[in-house]
Formats: C-alpha cells, sequence, structure tokens
C-alpha cells in the first residue's frame, strides 16, 4: 500500500516551506501547520511595533558545492526582491580586530612565531592522527585540544564555546568539532604553508566572502517565494499548532491540529513531515512511544539565542556586516549590521539566553554599554529606537552520545509509516538553510518512490 496523496507539514519554517514547495513541484498537496502568526520561522524578521527586527544577520548561501544549483533556484524565488551580497566577518580579540577567517601572517603578527608553531605542531600531529590513525574522540574539547594546542584552544574557543552553548566544551559530544571547527587536514596544512595553493584562511565558515543572498525583509523574501510557488497545491494554516498525531500497525492514522481560539480539527488519510522540535513530536505521539525512546529523547536539548537590536541616528561604523567576540566580558557573541544588506539601520547583538536572564531588567543598557567598548562604536550616542527578541532553540546541543540516542529515536519513527522529521530542530541537526532545503527535497524523493 503507497502513502497517502497528501502531506501535513508542521511548522512553516524554511524546511517546511520547501518541503511544501518541492512536493508542489511534483503534483502533491500539503497542508502547512505553523503555531506562530508568521512564516519562515527561526530564519526571518520578528515585527516589534512596527520595526522588523532581525533575529541575527541571515543570508541565503551553498554551504557545499552541491548545493548551489539548489540556492540558486531559491535564490530564483525571492526575486525581484534578492540581493546579492558577498559578507565580511572579523574576530574581535583581546582588544584588536582579526580578519576572519584567520589569516596566518596576522595570527604570527598578533601572537608570536611560538605559539604559532606550537599551534602547527598539534594540527600536524592532529592531520597524522585524524587521517591515518582515525582515533575516536570523546568531546569537543578533546578535538580542539588535540588540534590546536591547549593555548590556542583556551584563546579562541574555551569561552567562546561557553558564550554559546552554556556548557563546557568537554560536555559536548566531538562531532560539534567536526562540523565546526576548521580542523587541520594535510590539504589544509599544505595550503597553508603556500600561498600560491589557494589558502584561504581558516574558518569553520568557508562561506564568508562568497555570494550569498537576502532579501530587504531578509528571508521573509524566501518563505513568501516558496508559498507562492506552491500556489493552489498548499494550504496555510497560522496560529494553529500540532497536537497529536495518531499511529498504528499501518502507520500513521490521523492529525489533531488545535487553533490558538481552541478549536480543534482532524485530517486523516495524509502522511507527516514535522520540522517540529523532535522531543515535541515525540511528547505528540498517540499512543506514546516506547519508554526507552521517551528516555533518549529527554536528553535532547537546545540553547536558546537573545536578540538586541538598536537603532542609531548614525550609521555605526561597524568593521565588518558581523563581528564575532570571543572575550567573555563582552555579554554578546556576535553582532550583526543589517543596514550593510538592506535599508533596515538596526545593529543587532546575539546573546545566549542564559546570559540574557541573568541581566534581567538590564540587558538592553548592558549590551549598549559593550557595544561602546567596541573599538569603532565608541561614539554610538543614544539609540533611538531598541528592541529584544529570543529564539528559544536556536542550537540543537550535542551532548556527548547525541548521536546513538538520535539512533534510537529514527529507528522508531522511520518504523512508523508516513512519519518523517527533518529540519533543525526536527532532524537535532545544526543546518543552514540550504542544508534545510536539500533535506527537504531528499525527502521529497523518497517519498515518491514509496
Ligand atoms: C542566529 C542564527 C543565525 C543564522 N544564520 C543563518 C544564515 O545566515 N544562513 C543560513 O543558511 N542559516 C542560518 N541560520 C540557520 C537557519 O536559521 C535554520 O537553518 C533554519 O531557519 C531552520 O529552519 P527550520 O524550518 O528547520 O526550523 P524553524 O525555522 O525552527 O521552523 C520550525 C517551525 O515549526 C513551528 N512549530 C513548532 N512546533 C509546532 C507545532 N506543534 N505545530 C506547528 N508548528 C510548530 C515553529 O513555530 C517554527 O516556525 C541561523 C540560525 C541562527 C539561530
Amino acid at each position: 500500500m503507497g502513502l497517502p496523496t497528501r502531506a501535513l507539514i508542521a511548522g512553516a519554517g524554511i524546511t517546511g516551506l520547501s518541503t511544501a514547495y518541492f512536493l508542489a513541484k511534483k503534483g502533491i498537496s500539503s497542508i502547512v501547520v505553523e503555531k506562530r502568526q508568521n512564516i519562515g520561522g527561526m530564519a526571518v524578521p520578528v515585527d516589534l511595533g512596527g520595526v522588523r527586527m532581525w533575529q541575527g544577520v541571515h543570508l541565503l548561501h551553498a554551504s557545499s558545492k552541491e548545493n548551489r544549483a539548489l540556492v540558486e533556484e531559491l535564490a530564483g524565488l525571492m526575486r525581484p526582491d534578492c540581493l546579492v551580497v558577498r559578507p565580511s566577518a572579523k574576530v574581535f580579540y583581546g582588544g584588536d580586530y582579526l580578519s576572519y577567517p584567520l589569516m596566518l601572517q596576522e595570527l604570527v603578527a598578533r601572537f608570536g612565531f611560538w605559539v604559532l608553531l606550537a599551534g602547527g605542531f598539534h594540527g600536524f600531529w592532529f592531520a597524522l592522527r585524524k587521517d591515518a590513525l582515525n582515533p575516536a574522540f570523546d568531546s569537543f574539547e578533546d578535538v580542539a585540544r588535540s588540534a590546536f594546542g591547549d593555548r590556542v584552544y583556551r584563546m579562541f574557543f574555551a569561552d567562546y564555546t561557553k558564550k554559546l552553548l552554556g556548557v563546557e566544551g568537554k560536555e559536548i559530544d566531538a562531532e560539534w568539532a567536526l562540523k565546526r571547527l576548521p580542523l587541520p587536514g594535510f590539504r589544509r596544512l599544505i595550503e597553508g604553508l603556500l600561498p600560491w595553493a589557494g589558502f584561504r584562511g581558516l574558518s569553520a565558515h568557508d562561506m564568508i566572502g562568497e555570494v550569498q543572498f537576502v532579501g530587504e525583509e531578509g528571508m521573509t523574501s524566501l518563505a513568501t517565494g516558496l508559498v507562492q510557488a506552491c500556489k493552489e497545491k498548499l494550504r496555510l494554516e497560522l496560529n494553529c499548532k500540532v497536537k497529536e498525531v495518531h499511529w498504528g500497525e499501518n502507520g500513521v492514522e490521523g492529525v489533531v491540529v488545535q487553533r490558538e481560539d481552541g478549536g480543534q480539527e482532524e485530517f486523516s488519510d495524509v502522511f507527516v513531515v514535522s520540522t517540529m522540535p523532535l522531543p515535541e513530536l515525540l511528547r505528540c505521539l498517540v499512543p506514546p512511544p516506547p519508554e526507552d525512546v521517551m528516555e533518549v529523547s529527554s536528553r535532547l536539548r537546545f540553547r536558546g539565542v537573545t536578540f538586541v537590536g538598536f537603532a542609531f541616528e548614525k550609521r555605526p561604523s561597524l568593521k565588518a556586516d558581523w563581528v564575532y567576540v570571543q572575550d567573555e566580558a563582552f555579554i554578546f557573541n556576535r553582532v550583526g549590521d543589517i543596514s550593510r544588506f538592506t535599508s533596515n539601520p538596526l545593529l543587532v547583538a546575539e546573546v545566549s539566553e542564559e546570559r540574557a536572564k541573568k541581566c534581567e531588567g538590564n540587558l538592553v543598557e548592558k549590551v549598549l554599554c559593550d557595544l561602546c567598548r567596541l573599538p569603532g562604536l565608541e561614539n554610538l550616542g543614544e539609540p533611538l529606537w531598541a528592541g529584544i527578541t529570543s529564539e528559544n532553540r536556536a542550537y540543537p546541543l550535542w551532548h556527548k552520545g547525541f548521536r546513538q540516542d538520535l539512533k534510537r529515536i529514527f529507528a522508531f519513527i522511520g518504523s512508523i509509516k508516513g512519519l518523517y522529521s527533518i529540519g533543525r530542530q526536527g532532524a537535532f541537526e545544526y543546518l543552514n538553510m540550504d542544508e534545510c532545503a536539500r533535506m527537504a527535497l531528499d525527502l521529497v524523493s523518497t517519498v515518491i518512490d514509496e
């Protein structure tokens, strides 16, 4: 027996809307159910009393060569509002700005030859072990220390990880380092030593300086473009959340959704693509999953980010489109200047949710005070406007052993015919928007095959 011919998609973020779009291209209809009042999920600006408050800098780019054509297609949906940019970034470290990606000459000038030589030695040894011996690393800290040495780990990664994720590097799975750090491999080392071999600097973000896309309204343009491209194949339900997913031997049996006013509606004869947080999906299942699945699911945690935005009379002179701030003494992890891409004048600082909570009523003052300590921003003056938003599931927190936990959960989900869980929160993966769209596209191919 094949799958039903209609999809119920939980969540109208980039993953959910991309799924609807790729299904529509194959002639399959979707009902997208979104608990918020707007589409686009965590990628889009939020309306704060008429001001479009960006939740950090969001640019569409290809995270891998394979995704380039896909990104071009998505950017096409953003037109005529689509701007093409080549963003720049810097790291603020020890009172000064460093280029990002990090350049060897600058690092030598800043930290001295011997620190770098020691780091290089670690890198060489790491590349050898990683490529030849493939040891099992215990944690993020273990990988980063092995790859860069103790000193570089403390200088660059220890504080920043704690700031971003709220836990020590030793509590985070080694896979986070493999995903997030510019780990040395022999190719990188050779390129680093031979500048003409194409070395572009050390960075976990190879896309900096590459072509990227953004709309005047940020990723609202992408979300709107995806919806419009679905035409009559999409029914969109906002302010409405998935409450129960009923399943049995034959797979998904039906879905109950609840509107803001308390009214409910049931859908049967649908397959379900969930992009909501994985633990939340499991809690919606009727009957509930086996106990061991619920137990491993209770270990999945997310980390939130609070965004503090300001508009000033004069355009602030931030040294790059965005600046990473390693230093523990500054409350924010990153500051982005939205006015570099659009006519929106906001300067947005990202603060981890925990640190934001500790500030209680003083968050705006504290962020403003720290902004004025950044060279170049000393004379910001009084803001014309300030606003705060939060995204409480911005980052999946990859605890040690999380991959095993995910395996158990997805073995269970995979046993329910017509149930899929994808996207940043749904797959518990650290995904960029292009990777979300890729996951949606791959899922649609699987569904069509079934
Ligand atoms: C600070 C920051 C900056 C980033 N910058 C970039 C960038 O520059 N480029 C890039 O490519 N990526 C960036 N990303 C990543 C990007 O935001 C995500 O990859 C993408 O937005 C995830 O989309 P999603 O649809 O998977 O998840 P979400 O956007 O979280 O969508 C899930 C949706 O499900 C809804 N939902 C939850 N529960 C229910 C329920 N029970 N019923 C119905 N709906 C429900 C939620 O309201 C939400 O709208 C950034 C992320 C962060 C946090």
